[in-house]
């Protein structure tokens, strides 16, 4: 196909993030959102090429194919849902209906639910069913504007269905090229129920983690360090061996408890740490000072009726903060990251740039993508969405829709 060029003119404003990058993403106030009014970009099929006011146009690109918004749509960078757990089996609903009238999570766990009932449904299902369900739930958020999409493994808990999971992200690739889709192996989200804690981690670290790098299955590996999951020690030789493969990481830190898992993943320059519910003030002091990204998932606090992370906190520290959705059957069933974008808004008290930066530039980083996806600029992918209205904090000001 040829590589045309194109340009949209008379955007109401083009958030071009120029700001939120000078930056790093940090302490941000809304003007760093460098928002263009009566903006326009120039673009080909790979890459931005001009970005600036319509009547600063240069000449050169006034005879292009030309789509004229009219100042009544804004355009942002494409949205990017930096966790989530895109590929498994099975429904939950019965479980939810428990839970909300009553059941702990212990008692629905006691009785074979919870994550057994993903893992039992993801290791029944043919590589085919979970292809198209996991196809089914990329189209959902591409409609709220995702157009980048972290996906990770980890309802296996055994090699060849974790492999399989990872196998289903590529063919993703290939029926959606629309959208990116960053892929991460979770094998250590829980301790299998039919396999010795010893004996699986060995299988991750000499069987599965160097057949997911050599088959370039993943790009990051991740690891679930808590009470009742991983320890620290376990997931510090797990993530040492990903790195050594070659693999970039991450880590569900400090979630239900406090093990320092934040300043673990600083230690071990993590693309990442997530979750982040009951940091430390030494853990927020960590992040503050180092590259990792704290990634922030209101949905799974408000799912499970917990205390939101100390995202002021966070951020008046210096951390550098994306939000995603953390789709998955248990904790978090959902894909709409302009709804995290409301919560980051309402209960995380972010302000429009934080929340802007949170889904785009910042996320980028937390993929290892900061060069190329998140921002408006010359040079970066022709990857942003016009929306339907004309500023952008009308997305999150509707709640859900
Ligand atoms: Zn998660």
């Amino acid at each position: 196909m040829a590589n045309i060029k194109q340009a949209f003119v008379h955007a109401s404003y083009v958030y071009t993030c120029e700001g939120i990058l000078q930056k790093d993403g940090r302490r941000l106030i809304p003007e760093d959102a460098s928002a263009i009014e009566d903006g326009a970009v120039v673009f080909d099929s790979k890459k931005i090429i001009w970005v600036g006011k319509t009547a600063d146009l240069p000449a050169k690109y006034k005879k292009l194919k030309t789509t004229n918004l009219r100042n009544k749509k804004a355009v942002i960078p494409g949205l990017i849902d930096s966790h989530t757990h895109l590929v498994f089996a099975g429904s939950r609903a019965h479980e939810f209906a428990r839970r909300c009238a009553g059941a702990t999570y212990q008692e629905i766990a006691e009785e074979g639910g919870g994550i057994l009932t993903t893992v039992k449904a993801t290791r029944d299902a043919t590589i085919e069913q979970l292809f198209e369900s996991a196809l089914k739930r990329a189209l959902i958020a591409y409609r709220f504007g995702v157009r980048t999409i972290e996906c990770k493994s980890g309802y296996g808990l055994d090699h060849d269905t974790e492999i399989k999971c990872l196998t289903v992200v590529q063919h993703l690739r290939k029926a959606l090229p629309q959208m990116t889709f960053v892929s991460t192996y979770l094998g250590a989200h829980a301790i299998p129920h039919d396999q010795k804690r010893s004996h699986y981690i060995d299988e991750m670290l000499h069987k599965t983690l160097p057949l997911v790098a050599s088959k370039k299955l993943a790009e990051f590996c991740d690891v679930f360090i808590d009470e009742g999951y991983y320890n620290v020690d376990e997931g510090e030789r797990i993530l040492r061996t990903a790195k050594k493969l070659g693999l970039k990481i991450k880590i569900h830190a400090d979630e239900l408890m406090n093990t320092e898992s934040a300043k673990l993943a600083c230690k071990l320059h993590a693309h990442s740490a997530d979750h982040l519910l009951k940091i430390s003030e030494n853990g927020i002091k960590a992040l503050a000072k180092s590259n990792t990204v704290a990634t922030l998932l209101p949905g799974t606090a408000f799912y499970l009726k917990e205390k939101n992370a100390p995202a002021r906190k966070i951020l008046d520290a210096g951390g550098k903060v994306a939000v995603a959705t953390d789709f998955n059957p248990g904790s978090s069933y959902t894909l709409n990251l302009p709804l995290m974008m409301n919560m980051s808004a309402l209960y995380l008290q972010m302000n429009s740039a934080e929340i802007l930066a949170s889904v785009t530039t910042n996320a980028a980083a937390a993929l290892g993508l900061e060069a190329k996806k998140g921002a408006i600029m010359p040079g970066f992918d022709s990857d942003f969405v016009v929306l339907p209205y004309d500023r952008f904090e009308e997305m999150y000001y509707r709640m859900g829709w």
